[in-house]
């Protein structure tokens, strides 16, 4: 390895950094083209009510068709994204694509879309709701948008502000991943929330006896503080069966269903092959 003195310091050159760097130079490049090659798509993740039962909504979860690469996760290209600002216009495209969908569902059906805190700090994020919102048709209580908290911790004031007006255009907001991030009760206090959804990594360790603490606490704060609350990543029925116990309100993961095609899409493909 090639080796670099800098003052009284050695500092090697570490090749797998670099291969690391070129990698997210060339996701970089790539997701410019992205949309104009018709590389994105939007699947859809059921959401339920758990006294119910019943199917409550979706949540719109993004795929990358790499031409070589073949399927990349968001995780990996969101963060890509937000580094060069491409996620405005993917951002854009994702809600307006599922706006759109959502607009052909039964009219109870509600869409959930992820947006990134850097997408929060775009200028004139409320009225690209609002465009979109308009040219679509979609009801906007139909739709919600989904913020993690690193979203909204850089500027407080500015985030609340914000928050306000995107619930004035009637759009709900859930707060996603909660119990991950910078979680402080004062946030979840003062912001004007409508859905808290547990991060997934607690129903995925709900055999362990601290994660399912943490799954009840979380209810029980979303009971007092009347927000109701989602469980995320629930894939078995005993699962399940603790949430319901501990009266959370909605779930999603793939005990209900993976994301998928649109189900109006899939209606539309049934009819084809009927008609
Ligand atoms: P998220 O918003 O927390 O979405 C939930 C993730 O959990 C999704 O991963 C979903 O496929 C996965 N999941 C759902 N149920 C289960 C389950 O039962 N078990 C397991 N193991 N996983 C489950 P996905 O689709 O890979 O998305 C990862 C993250 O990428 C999302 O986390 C979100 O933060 C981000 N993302 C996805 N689409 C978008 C988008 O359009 N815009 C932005 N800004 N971020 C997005
Ligand atoms: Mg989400
Ligand atoms: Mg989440
Ligand atoms: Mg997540």
């Amino acid at each position: 390895r090639a080796k670099a003195s800098v003052g009284e310091r050695i500092a090697y050159y570490e090749p797998a950094m670099d291969e690391t760097a070129r990698a997210r130079r060339q996701i970089a490049n790539d997701l410019r083209q992205a949309i104009d090659r018709d590389e994105l798509t939007v699947l859809y993740q059921p959401q339920h009510c758990l006294a119910t039962g019943e199917l409550s909504g979706y949540e719109a979860l993004l795929r990358w068709h790499h031409p070589t690469r073949g399927l990349v996760r968001p995780d990996e290209f969101i963060v890509v994204a937000e580094e060069t600002g491409e996620i405005f216009r993917i951002g854009e495209w994702v809600l307006r694509e599922a706006c759109r969908e959502a607009r052909s569902w039964a009219p109870e059906l509600k869409v959930a879309v992820n947006l990134s805190a850097v997408q929060l700090g775009q200028t004139d994020i409320v009225e690209v709701v609002h465009g979109i919102l308009v040219d679509t048709g979609l009801s906007p209580s139909r739709l919600e948008l989904e913020i993690t908290e690193t979203a909204i911790i850089a500027d407080k004031l500015r985030a609340l502000h914000l928050l306000r007006r995107i619930k004035g255009l009637g759009v709900s907001i859930a707060i996603d991943d909660f119990g991950t991030g910078y979680s402080s009760l004062d946030t979840l206090h003062s912001f004007p929330f409508d859905k808290i959804k547990i991060d997934k990594s607690f129903l995925m360790k709900s055999d362990n006896a601290q994660a399912r603490a943490i799954i009840k606490a979380v209810l029980a704060l979303g009971q007092s503080l009347q927000v109701p609350v989602l469980a995320e990543g629930v894939e078995t029925a005993s699962q399940l069966d603790l949430l319901k116990e501990q009266g959370c309100d909605e779930a999603q993961g793939y005990y209900f269903g993976r994301p998928g095609l649109s189900p109006s899409l899939l209606a539309r493909q049934a009819d084809r092959q009927s008609a």
